[in-house]
C-alpha cells in the first residue's frame, strides 16, 4: 500500500476506511497521461485551445493529476465502453472484424486513433461510426443533440472510414438510459475545426506561436504547469519531429 494511503489509514476512526484507503491507494495517479508525439488524436480535438494541441502534438511534459474518484469516473466509462463494443458484436450489426479494424490513420493530416465502433444497420445497409459515451443525469436529461466536442472528434472516425454518418451513444451513469444522437459528417465543420485548425497549429509550432485559447477550467489542464513559460520552438527542436 502506499505511504499516502497508509497515513490517511492511521489517521481514520471510521470502521472500514482502510478498505477504500486501500483500493484508492492504487487507484490515484500522477503521471504524464498518453504521450504520442508527432500525431493529433481525435478526441484532443474536443479541447478547444491550440497550445494544448500544440504541446499534446509535440509529446511537451505533461502533469495528470488523477485523483482516486477520477479514476473510477475514467474506469466506469472504460468499462461501460468495453460491454457496449461487446454488446454491438453479439448483436451482430459490427463491422469490426478484429481490433485492427478501430485504428484509424490518416497520415497527411497526422491524425491516428481508435473508434469505438463501425456498424451496419441490417434494413437498411447504411453504415454508421459509432462513439459510447457516459454522461451524469443532469446533463443526461438536458441533452437534445450530441455535444460539439463530441461531434467533432467523430469527423476523423468518418473520414477514415468513409462512413459519412454516425451517432454517439450517451448512457446515464445513474439508470443506464441511453440515447442515440445522429453525428453526420459536415464538411464545412471538418474543413474549418479539423483540416485548418491542423494547419493553423502547425503554422503557429514552425514559428513559435500558437493560439491560446483557456477554458473556465484550465487549471485542470495537463499543461498548465508549462503554459505560460514553454518556449514552442526550442520543443519542437527538443521533439525531433521534422514539420
Ligand atoms: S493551460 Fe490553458 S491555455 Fe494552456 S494549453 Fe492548457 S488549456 Fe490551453
Amino acid at each position: 500500500m502506499a505511504d499516502n494511503a497508509l497515513k490517511r489509514l492511521a489517521q481514520s476512526r471510521k470502521p472500514g476506511r482502510w478498505l477504500i484507503a486501500a483500493i484508492e491507494s492504487v487507484q490515484e495517479s500522477h503521471g504524464a497521461g498518453r504521450v504520442d508525439p508527432g500525431w493529433f488524436h481525435p478526441s484532443d480535438f474536443g479541447n478547444d485551445c491550440d497550445a494544448f494541441l500544440a504541446f499534446k502534438f509535440l509529446g511537451a511534459p505533461a502533469v495528470e493529476d488523477i485523483s482516486a474518484r477520477s479514476r473510477r469516473i475514467f474506469d466506469h466509462g472504460s468499462g461501460r465502453d468495453y460491454y457496449l463494443k461487446m454488446d454491438v458484436k453479439k448483436a451482430g450489426i459490427s463491422l469490426i472484424k478484429n481490433e485492427a479494424d478501430r485504428k484509424i490513420v490518416i497520415p497527411h493530416l497526422r491524425i491516428r486513433g481508435e473508434l469505438d465502433d463501425w456498424v451496419q444497420n441490417p434494413s437498411t445497409g447504411r453504415r454508421y461510426v459509432v462513439d459510447f459515451k457516459t454522461m451524469n443525469t443532469t446533463e443526461f436529461k438536458a441533452l437534445e443533440a450530441v455535444k460539439v466536442s463530441h461531434h467533432r472528434q467523430l469527423h476523423p472516425y468518418m473520414y477514415n472510414k468513409e462512413t459519412y454518418e454516425g451517432y454517439v451513444l450517451y448512457e446515464d451513469k445513474n439508470d443506464q438510459e441511453l440515447k442515440s444522437m445522429p453525428a453526420d459528417f459536415v464538411m464545412t465543420l471538418w474543413q474549418a475545426e479539423i483540416v485548418d485548425r491542423i494547419d493553423r497549429v502547425l503554422t503557429g509550432i514552425r514559428h513559435g506561436l500558437v493560439r491560446r485559447n483557456p477554458p473556465p477550467n484550465d487549471s485542470r489542464c495537463p499543461f498548465y504547469n508549462i503554459c505560460s513559460i514553454a518556449d514552442i520552438k526550442k520543443l519542437l527542436e527538443q521533439s525531433g519531429l521534422e514539420l
